[in-house]
């Protein structure tokens, strides 16, 4: 089968063609030059850029996989949770191809695109953990079997992304800020004692603290006119946004059965993570598989979309209908 999936749940407009599980092509028109400058996704514009952009994103990506319109059997997107406006551009591209071609729509849930991308790596064993970890989401995910999910931990306040970008901005380092910071965090020295946010015996996260922590270390600094290295603070900061996630896993796979643990999201691309994460498997459950990502398929693209969707595909899950609504807020529990 041949799956067009489409993804614009943010400020990344993007395409993909996947013949069964073999990506064919996977385009990703990114915004970020566009929105650097108010330091954040500004809503409003990713909206107009994606509808800018999605007509040229979708031939580029069918001229590489050099497949056609006509060879294509379901039309994937994602449905939610996202910017409404930016959701919207794709859902409406993915349902006019649906209506012009007659085929079916496959909606997919945006965070479970992100742990499916784990399916281009390794096949899935369950019972399975996911650790999701992106801009607007840090939450365990249990799965009992294929695209059943139930959440058994979540940030009771801000996802560490958030806290990385807010971090990152504080500093002047631009966005977004978590790649600069991963960066940086390892040119620097973890000098800065700040407090490990939620450190208990829960499921749950909680990172608004640690952001304020580190905004009131760098105002300190420089209350005092005291000289500090940015690199520093990175890396202060990232010892201890990693060193809770890394706790927590262990927390839930000491409690929990699980086959196999698999990293989803943004934040998945982070060296810290991917190492501190690796060497607690190998060290203390050796009977666990890891999943990590490739890095091109770490942060927003159709490819996940298109992995997700061909499971659906496969479970015979009910497809979307040409009235379905983009979903804002979308609980991965009800997908
Ligand atoms: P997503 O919400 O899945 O699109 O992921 C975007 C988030 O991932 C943003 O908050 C980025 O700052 C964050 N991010 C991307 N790369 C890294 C990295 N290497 N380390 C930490 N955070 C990252
Ligand atoms: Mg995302």
């Amino acid at each position: 089968m041949i799956i067009l999936a489409i993804e614009s749940s943010c400020d990344d407009t993007s395409v993909a063609i996947l013949k069964d599980k073999e990506l064919l092509s996977n385009v990703v028109s990114s915004q970020i030059a566009f929105h650097n400058k108010y330091g954040g996704v500004m809503p409003e514009l990713a909206s107009r850029l994606h509808v800018e952009k999605i007509t040229y994103v979708i031939k580029e990506a069918l001229e590489i996989a050099n497949v056609k319109l006509e060879d294509v059997n379901y039309i994937a997107f994602t449905q939610g949770p996202g910017l409404i406006g930016s959701l919207h551009v794709g859902m409406q591209a993915a349902k006019t191809l649906a209506l012009l071609y007659n085929l079916p729509l496959v909606p997919v849930h945006h965070l479970a695109g992100h742990i499916y991308a784990n399916r281009f790596e390794k096949e899935f064993q369950f019972p399975m953990l996911a650790l999701v970890v992106s801009g607007g989401h840090t939450e365990f995910v249990y799965m009992e079997d294929e695209l059943k999910f139930k959440i058994i931990g979540s940030t009771l306040d801000d996802a560490i992304g958030e806290a990385y970008d807010k971090v990152a901005r504080v500093l002047g380092l631009g966005y977004p800020g978590g790649p600069i910071i991963d960066k940086l965090a390892h040119e620097g020295k973890a000098i800065y004692p700040l407090p490990l946010p939620k450190n208990d015996q829960s499921f749950d996260f909680s990172y608004s603290g640690l952001k304020s922590a580190v905004i009131n270390l760098i105002h300190k600094l420089e209350k005092r006119n005291e000289s500090y290295l940015k690199e520093d603070i990175a890396s202060s900061f990232q010892k201890v946004a990693v060193e809770i996630l890394i706790k927590k896993t262990r927390h839930v796979l000491n409690q929990m059965p699980v086959k196999m643990i698999a990293i989803a999201g943004g934040v998945a691309a982070n060296q810290e993570l991917r190492t501190r994460m690796q060497e607690l498997i190998n060290k203390e459950f050796k009977n666990v598989e890891l999943s990590l990502p490739r890095l091109s398929l770490c942060g927003d693209n159709a490819a996940m979309i298109g992995m997700c969707a061909y499971y659906r595909i496969l479970n015979n899950n009910e497809f979307g209908s040409l009235d379905c609504s983009a979903l804002a807020t979308y609980s991965i529990e009800k997908f």
